[in-house]
């Protein structure tokens, strides 16, 4: 098999394995080959690792902030040497085009590393509160073992996105990757153990849905970062506050992007065909909910069919493939159910659809799609579908567009192409989102906070914000004089 680890498993430095565990197999979305068969884990194995986390915490926590992002900038170092490699397996894992995985994915979760790594120094201070002879300071704690838990669309810059901030902060952590896609986070535990980070400080636990809760209601667990969809952040969220644990929810979106008749045509239909068929529409801050006003709307649809029409689609390992596979079958087959429906509720077809030609029968392949005359009620306007497909919606006023942008549950990301500097910013003030871009879209470099608002979520992962979901404030009172009581 292409890509076996030696083991499911990755705790206390080293790989495990528990045959005991559920088997379940790795399949490369382009093929439908077999690449790696694995177990998730059994309640022994969750044990181990959260035991592991907790043994190794405390004397992490106690190293100076420098020395530990000292760790993680080697691994950023050991990730980027290994580029090739590594996002070779991501391609493997997910079935996005190398393409897209050579820039996009250990890059960025190297960036991760880098940016923790690199700003621990100086990220963890407290304040000093004069009170008039008296003081007060704050110091910046870490929580204890925190639980990662992914998608499957970007395994390995969550498992890093989660992981840098976590242990540069004085953590420990127990990641379960994706049962999708559980490759990447074992090599990026690995790596942080060849760049010299103690054993059981980052752990890798396999399993699915079941798997989950085990390490969400652990006693020993303070904290829990979930990517993924609205659905598992109910369940996940409402578990851990049942133990008043600490969460981050980076959720799923249904985003707007607002085209104003003004905007440079063709940045904005690279924009919004970045923000729909990257990565083959499987992004949570997708632009979704396209809003094309209605003076330029046939230049518009016309460029953008002709330009989607030309998108290489094909084998994810062939460097000119712009278009990979879905993750999986099932995911396919939601992404076709949704362009049924957006047919039989009467939007119009502009292009895709169907499956490409010249690519493999077992592989889970659709044609970048989009759909035009999608009106606010249409149910491919209301959920999230998680594939390429792109909703066109027409409009003619900025107030009106609003308020249709903001008529959503979710609140995740958005996006504006306008040339009118004062309008752009009249407008990202007025939607409802925690991610948003103006004449771009879906960028989401380190140093910005990146997170959702309303049903997408709460905290954020990236910056120095993410600092603050991993710690917590201890404040100490220091009296300078003798207690004055009246007893
Ligand atoms: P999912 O919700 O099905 O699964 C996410 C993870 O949660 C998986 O590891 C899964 O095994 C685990 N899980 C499922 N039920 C659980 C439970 N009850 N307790 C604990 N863990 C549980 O999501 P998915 O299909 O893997 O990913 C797609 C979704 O993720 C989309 O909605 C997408 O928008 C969202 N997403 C959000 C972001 C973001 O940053 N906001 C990024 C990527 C993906």
């Amino acid at each position: 098999m292409k890509a076996q680890p030696p083991a499911s498993h990755f705790i206390d430095g080293e790989y495990v394995e528990d045959t005991a565990g559920t088997p379940f197999d790795s399949i490369y979305p382009a093929t439908g080959e077999v690449i790696a068969r694995l177990h998730a884990a059994t309640p022994a194995i969750v044990e181990k690792a959260i035991a592991a986390a907790k043994r190794a915490q405390g004397e992490w926590a106690a190293m100076s902030p420098t020395a530990r992002g000292r760790i993680l900038t080697r691994a950023a170092g050991i990730m980027r040497e290994r580029n090739r490699e590594l996002s070779e397996l991501e391609t493997l894992d997910t079935g996005k085009p190398i393409q897209e995985t050579i820039v996009a994915d250990p890059t960025s979760g190297a960036d991760a590393f880098e940016f923790f790594g690199g700003v621990a120094a100086a990220a963890l201070n407290g304040d000093y509160i004069p009170l008039g002879g008296d003081f007060a300071f704050t110091k910046r704690v870490p929580l204890g073992v925190c639980v990662g838990i992914g998608a499957w669309n970007y395994p390995q810059q969550i498992a890093c996105w989660k992981g840098a901030p976590a242990l540069v902060a004085g953590n420990a952590m127990v990641f379960k990757p994706s049962e999708n896609t559980p490759l990447g986070a074992l090599k990026i535990a690995e790596i942080l153990f060849e760049a010299g980070l103690p054993k059981g400080l980052y752990n890798v636990i396999q399993g699915d849905r079941t798997t989950g809760p085990l390490l969400v209601n652990h006693k020993d667990v303070a904290k829990v970062s979930l990517t993924g969809s609205v659905e598992t952040g109910r369940k996940v969220a409402g578990a851990a506050a049942a133990q008043l644990k600490h969460v981050t929810m980076e959720l799923g979106g249904k985003s707007p992007l607002i085209i104003f008749e003004d905007a440079d045509l063709e940045s904005a239909i690279g924009g919004a065909m970045l923000g729909n068929f990257y990565s083959t529409g499987q992004v949570c801050s997708n632009g979704t909910r396209v809003f094309v006003q209605k003076g330029i709307k046939d230049k518009f649809l016309s460029r953008l069919k002709e330009r989607t029409e030309k998108i290489i689609i094909g084998d994810p390992m062939d460097e000119a493939t712009q278009l990979g596979p879905m993750v999986s079958r099932a995911q396919l087959d939601k992404v076709f159910s949704y362009v049924e429906k957006g047919k039989a509720e009467g939007a119009t077809l502009v292009t895709g659809g169907g499956i490409p030609n010249s690519v493999s029968a077992q592989g889970t392949y659709i044609q970048p799609t989009v759909f035009a005359d999608v009106t606010d009620e249409m149910t491919i306007a209301r959920e999230e579908i998680f594939g390429p497909v792109m909703c066109v919606l027409d409009f003619e006023r900025e107030d009106e567009v609003i308020a249709r942008a903001n008529g959503t549950e979710f609140g995740l990301s958005a996006g504006v192409f306008t040339s009118d500097l004062t309008r752009a910013h009249r407008v990202v003030d007025q939607l409802e989102a925690g991610t948003l871009w103006i004449n771009t879209y879906n960028l989401a470099p380190v140093e910005m906070p990146f997170g959702g608002s309303k049903q997408s979520g709460f905290g954020r992962e990236n910056s120095l914000a993410a600092l603050n979901h991993y710690t917590e404030l201890k404040s100490v009172y220091v009296a300078m004089g003798k207690v004055e009581s009246p007893y």
